[in-house]
């Protein structure tokens, strides 16, 4: 039998998402911090799945060094799949593990699983994943996501996918139960001058940004800050594109410190290598712009129970998403909190990584950062130490000087008990709005207020399954009439 061992965090997890497909929702977007174990809560419903039926399953990811890693873990816990991805023939196992470009390129051939997992759904929104995802769904399949930042990097909703949200313990909760590393960071003195950099789409100008970033004195900063707080530590460092993450790694080795790039066009063969020498201690730096940041677990890609301990942040962002991203990189369970080195502004603007946030289907909410409750003061800055910490203290924690005591910010969230009162309330309103809609029609026009891609099939799902059935053909051709009918 296939097993992994779950903590009680994870099993509260699988229990929320099992509840809200037994509330009848057909695709759910399960959200828990990065580095929470999201490969092991899929392969646990796989495992449990395919214990009572013939249940199929795919995994699918959006790069091939997750699609190894995965099918790692996969094998770890002995569940056997096939590979879906280039240059592999398909086999007729129940269980694969893929990459969306594969997948995608070869819909034509291939049967929609029971269960379709997405890893990192916050990337997809892209067309790709859309049209996998809603060909999955137009099949009758369950589709679950899974994310630590559900909001797209350019702040656009996923609600047009998942019907459904559920949030597993928070990550500071996270943090203070030891599931994850706790950390320490610093900030510059000053943050980036930004102000030659203009918006390009939904983050910076990537070139201006390399720009205002890609400098010398700035470099240097970076590796005084990490010789005084990381020395000898297993660090990535995250740069603003190639070219700037390369004179990083370059300026890090010529300081004595061994350093390695990595970028899309580094081999297979480069990757493991940078990967094993930073778990062997040959290299200390991982230099990268964007590779080695969702899902990037390093253990998994060693196969030995080695983790990343510091987190070197160079490339400003706009995103919320894509900063937890990289910070959480380090935060993996260890003994020793991580050191995360912030030159980029990053928790002046965002917060720190275990801040409560409040995710929707929606998208980012607009203006959020100008609202009122935004006027108290999220972080601190120790002028003495430059570390960053939450409000509310008269010593710096780290280096114990005397702070100006500010107002924290507010939490709302209650503690602990907030992942399972959400389940149970989202259930009730699902089944009661659900409930009330009587028929086909019905359904539909719930399925549209709910801002579903495709209410039709959604609605053809829910009715035939109270039927007791599956659903045929017609029925989908009926929905679709009744939809276009009331579309006009
Ligand atoms: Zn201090």
């Amino acid at each position: 039998m296939a097993t992994f061992n779950l903590y009680e965090d994870q099993s509260e997890f699988v229990e929320q998402l099992r509840a809200a497909l037994r509330a009848g929702a057909k695709s759910v977007l399960g959200v828990a911090s990065p580095a929470f174990g999201k490969t092991v809560v899929a392969g646990h419903i796989i495992a449990m799945a395919r214990e009572k039926s013939d249940a199929t399953a795919w995994f699918i990811v959006h790069r091939k060094n997750l699609l190894r890693q995965t099918s790692k873990s996969f094998w770890g816990a002995q569940i056997e799949h096939g590979l879906l991805t280039s240059g592999r023939a398909r086999s007729r196992l129940a269980v694969q593990v893929g990459t969306i470009g594969t997948v995608h390129s070869r819909l034509e051939s291939l049967t929609p699983p029971s269960i379709l997992f997405v890893d990192e759904a916050h990337l997809s929104k892209g067309s790709m994943f859309e049209r996998v995802i809603q060909w999955a769904l137009d099949a009758g399949s369950i589709v679950i996501g899974l994310t630590g930042t559900p909001e797209r990097l350019d702040g656009q909703a996923l609600g047009g996918l998942f019907e459904v949200m559920v949030e597993a313990r928070s990550t500071h909760w996270l943090i203070q139960q030891g599931r994850l590393s706790g950390y320490d960071m610093y900030s510059t003195g000053v943050e980036p001058d930004l102000s030659g950099v203009k918006k390009s789409g939904n983050d910076y100008n990537r070139d201006q940004l390399a720009e205002a970033m890609d400098k010398p004195m700035l470099v240097g900063d970076a590796i005084s800050h990490w010789r005084r707080h990381a020395n000898g530590m297993r660090t990535v460092a995250y740069c603003v594109n190639v070219k700037h993450s390369k004179h990083t790694a370059e300026a890090f080795n010529a300081a004595g410190i061994p350093a390695v790039h990595v970028d899309a066009d580094t081999t297979e063969a480069e990757l493991k290598d940078a990967c094993e020498g930073l778990a062997d201690g040959r290299y200390l730096i991982l230099c990268n712009c964007e590779l080695v940041i969702e899902g990037f677990d390093l253990s998994a890609q060693v196969g030995k129970d080695i983790t990343l301990e510091c987190c070197i942040l160079l490339r400003p962002t706009q995103s919320v998403a894509r900063y937890l991203q990289m910070v959480f990189r380090a935060l993996r369970r260890k003994p020793r909190p991580a050191i995360i080195l912030d030159h980029a502004g990053c928790a002046m603007r965002h917060g720190l990584p275990d801040d409560d946030r409040e995710w929707s289907l929606e998208g980012r909410k607009k203006g959020r950062r100008a609202s009122s409750d935004d006027t108290e003061v999220r972080v601190q800055q120790c002028p003495h130490c430059y570390h960053v910490f939450r409000p509310g203290v008269a010593e710096c924690p780290s280096c114990g000087e005397p702070v100006e005591r500010k107002e924290a910010r507010k939490i709302e969230v209650v503690e602990g008990e907030l992942a399972k009162v959400d389940a149970d309330l989202f259930r009730k309103t699902a089944r009661k709005e659900q409930g009330q809609s009587r028929d086909l029609e019905d359904l539909i026009a719930l399925g549209s207020r709910r801002g579903m891609r495709n209410p039709a099939a959604w609605a053809v799902n829910v009715h035939c399954a109270r039927q007791g059935r599956k659903p045929t053909k017609d029925d989908y051709g009926n929905a679709n009439r009744i939809a276009k009918g009331m579309a006009q």
